[in-house]
């Protein structure tokens, strides 16, 4: 992730550093110093003792120009608006280039604008107040997110024989149903017992895939034929969850198309059958503008709580992160790094900064 937006970050940072803490030239040169070591260069001095103080003199600007350039970097500068604006174009574009959405980058220089201009900086640590400020700026678009387990493990705890129901919602093709049996996988190791209901009851296939899924995990599959209404294959997997004590219910749901009302609809009325305690929305890492686009449409539809982004282990630019989040406002719980099992990420917006080397 960030293969590419990090190395261009760090010279974009360095860029503006570079321009604004070099003294000018003919500082470091001053003219009378140059000219007196040409006239001495010229004359050709004979006797050692002679040498020695033309060296003296030699040697003199090229001090004075050291000290200027310490000077030049202890002291302090500003950055103008003027000045910002002539280099934030250069990063509202390498950020549109690596799947960072418009209004996310658009954001993005409007808060680093406010940390930075005016503000006293040190020419010697203006790389690195750059960076920092574009770190809290970004940590400042990121939602902090929660720890499913400790919801899971109240809701059993307050209401026995209730089990925690999760919603998993999203398009075909994005990993979906290798992230629910992650999810399942990661409850085991955390000793929450989970159910799947395969609610996908349209695409061919995905019953028998979850069912592969469970046997691998151990985890038990609650379906119905292809074609049954998929709130009923819920309520089922909710029903056996009630009866067995199984502490969470994991709800895979079909993934035609976020744009095709009837899936819409079909979600809608999942969501208000089974009474999620959590609506979560799985989008691909690698996909940009497309997965801002689908969480924006099941967040009208259902109102999505949390974000799952599969195939970040394929994402060479990472936008994708950096944008579905702020674009729905809601935090990405985890990140899908690998095809196996225990390939899944808790999400953590320091550990994801560094990632950019911010
Ligand atoms: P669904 O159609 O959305 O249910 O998608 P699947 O779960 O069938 O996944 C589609 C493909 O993506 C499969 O080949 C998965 O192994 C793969 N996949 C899922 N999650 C990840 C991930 O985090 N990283 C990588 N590299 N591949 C993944």
């Amino acid at each position: 992730m960030f293969k590419f937006l990090k190395e261009k970050i760090a010279s974009w940072a360095k860029k503006i550093s570079k321009d604004k803490s070099e003294p000018e030239k003919a500082e470091s040169m001053p003219k009378s110093g140059k000219i007196k070591e040409e006239k001495i260069k010229r004359e050709k001095p004979e006797k050692s003792e002679k040498l020695k103080e033309t060296e003296d003199i030699e040697t003199k600007p090229e001090k004075e120009s050291f000290f200027k350039k310490l000077a030049g970097k202890i002291s302090k500068t500003t950055i103008s608006d003027e000045e910002f604006d002539s280099y934030s174009e250069d990063l509202q574009n390498l950020l549109l280039e690596n799947n960072v959405a418009y209004e996310v980058a658009e954001k993005i220089i409007l808060e680093l604008r406010k940390r930075i201009i005016g503000k006293e900086i040190l020419k010697k640590e203006i790389e690195s107040d750059i960076r920092d400020s574009l770190r809290d700026t970004i940590e400042g678009l990121l939602i902090e997110p929660f720890d499913i387990v400790s919801r899971i493990t109240a809701k059993n705890l307050a209401n026995k024989n209730e089990p925690y129901v999760i919603l998993f919602v999203g398009i075909n093709g994005t990993g979906k149903t290798t992230t629910i049996a992650k999810i399942a996988h990661y409850l085991k190791g955390k000793n929450i017992s989970s159910v799947v209901a395969a609610a996908d009851t349209f695409r061919a296939a995905s019953i028998e895939q979850l069912k592969k899924h469970g046997e691998k995990l151990g985890v038990k599959i609650i379906s119905q034929q292809y074609g049954a209404d998929p709130a009923a294959v819920g309520f089922d997997a909710i029903s056996y969850a009630k009866k067995n004590h199984i502490n969470c219910v994991l709800i895979d749901t079909a993934g035609r198309m976020h744009t095709a009302k009837n899936l819409m609809k079909e979600i809608e009325k999942i969501s208000n059958v089974c009474k999620p305690d959590l609506k979560l929305f799985i989008g691909e890492s690698i996909t940009g503008n497309d997965s801002v686009e689908q969480a924006k449409s099941f967040n009208f539809a259902i109102g999505i709580q949390g974000i799952i982004l599969a195939k970040a282990d394929v994402d060479e630019k990472g936008g994708t992160a950096l944008s579905v989040g702020y674009a729905i406002k809601k935090p990405i719980l985890f990140l899908g790094t690998g095809q196996e099992y225990d390939k899944l990420e808790p999400f953590d917006k320091r550990k994801f900064t560094e990632k950019l080397g911010l």
